[in-house]
């Protein structure tokens, strides 16, 4: 990742952490904080190489050509550690071993970066012991923890910690990034808008089941305009064979509710969000069938749905019922 990705990715952290190095404002410890998927890790990898590049280039962008720029996309700066979680947790051996690390003089410069992956992932010795680390006076030492369950760390490391919250990545810019990894652009905005997670996306990519799951959704959702009763034989030959699991209901719940937006977005003129382009031409004429409020009805249903879904109702009982709520023409305006 490079700062223009970071930018456009997380504007926020993005411009927070470049104006503190370009201030030469650097906290001692940082918490990024975020869910899966936003790019926490390459951000402090970043940050780490703007910290160390001896060639910065305009903007504060590390050069990638110097030996500190090498040694830091190889893992191997003697000044820079990464303390990842052993097994299920952080151990207090691995802090210490990082204190004591830390204690001998920068082997190139008095400057030092640790990070800590996973950071809630610390046993309570481990968390006690680095929060010892973090009190020591150290103006040269850099720390970053990061973490997606900022929750679950000691308030004590909280309060000493800067926190920089990553946000999901906006679906447009993470759409593009679908299409470099080599999405088609029939399924990028789709796959962008159901996970954040590039290798989530590409698996989900080449899935059978996520395919054929969104063959049937689309199935269901043509069928159940022509009534109820193609709509319940839908149900029970396709829909309740392959959503089993509740994450699966969930998901094809919400790949029926992105049908009602996306009619809904055509409304709207808002074309280019659609996360089903290849339907367009024949949501458009869905689009004229129907009034927004009975599309948001309709939505309503769906999210009822899922709560119903989330309350352990009976799940074939809680679609019979949403395809009858789907029913139907536009109400009278
Ligand atoms: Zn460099």
């Amino acid at each position: 990742m490079n700062w223009q990705d970071f930018e456009q990715e997380q504007p926020f952290a993005a411009k927070m952490l470049k104006s503190s190095i370009e201030k030469n404002r650097v906290a001692h410890a940082y918490l990024y904080e975020g869910e899966r998927g936003t790019g926490k890790r390459s951000a402090s990898t970043l940050v780490a190489a703007s910290l160390f590049c001896d060639n910065l280039q305009s903007n504060f962008i590390p050069c990638g050509d110097c030996v500190n720029c090498k040694r830091i996309k190889n893992g191997n700066h003697p000044d820079i550690h990464i303390v990842e979680p052993d097994g299920l947790s952080i151990k207090i051996e691995q802090i210490r071993s990082l204190r004591t690390e830390f204690s001998k003089s920068g082997v190139e410069s008095k400057k030092k970066l640790y990070i800590i992956i996973d950071a809630e992932k610390m046993t309570i010795p481990a968390a006690n012991s680095l929060l010892k680390f973090l009190e020591e006076p150290n103006v040269e030492t850099t720390a970053i923890l990061v973490t997606e369950q900022p929750q679950r760390i000691l308030p004590t490391i909280l309060s000493r910690c800067q926190t920089v919250s990553f946000k999901a990545i906006p679906v447009e810019v993470f759409t593009k990034k679908l299409k470099e990894a080599g999405i088609n652009n029939t399924k990028a905005p789709l796959l962008a808008t159901i996970t954040n997670h590039l290798q989530e996306a590409l698996a989900l990519d080449g899935d059978d089941w996520f395919a054929q799951a969104r063959k049937i959704v689309l199935n269901l959702y043509e069928v159940q305009k022509k009534g109820a009763l193609y709509a319940m034989t839908s149900l029970q030959d396709e829909w309740i064979h392959h959503f089993k699991e509740k994450a699966q209901i969930d998901l094809g719940l919400n790949l029926l509710l992105l049908i009602y937006k996306d009619i809904l977005y055509i409304q709207l003129g808002k074309e280019e969000r659609l996360v089903f382009p290849d339907w367009r031409e024949k949501f458009a004429a869905d689009a004229l069938q129907t009034s927004s409020r009975r599309l948001s009805e309709q939505m309503s249903a769906i999210l009822e749905a899922k709560r119903k879904l989330n309350a352990n109702m009976n799940p074939h009982l809680l679609m019979e019922q949403l395809v009858l709520n789907l029913q139907g023409g536009p109400s009278c305006v």
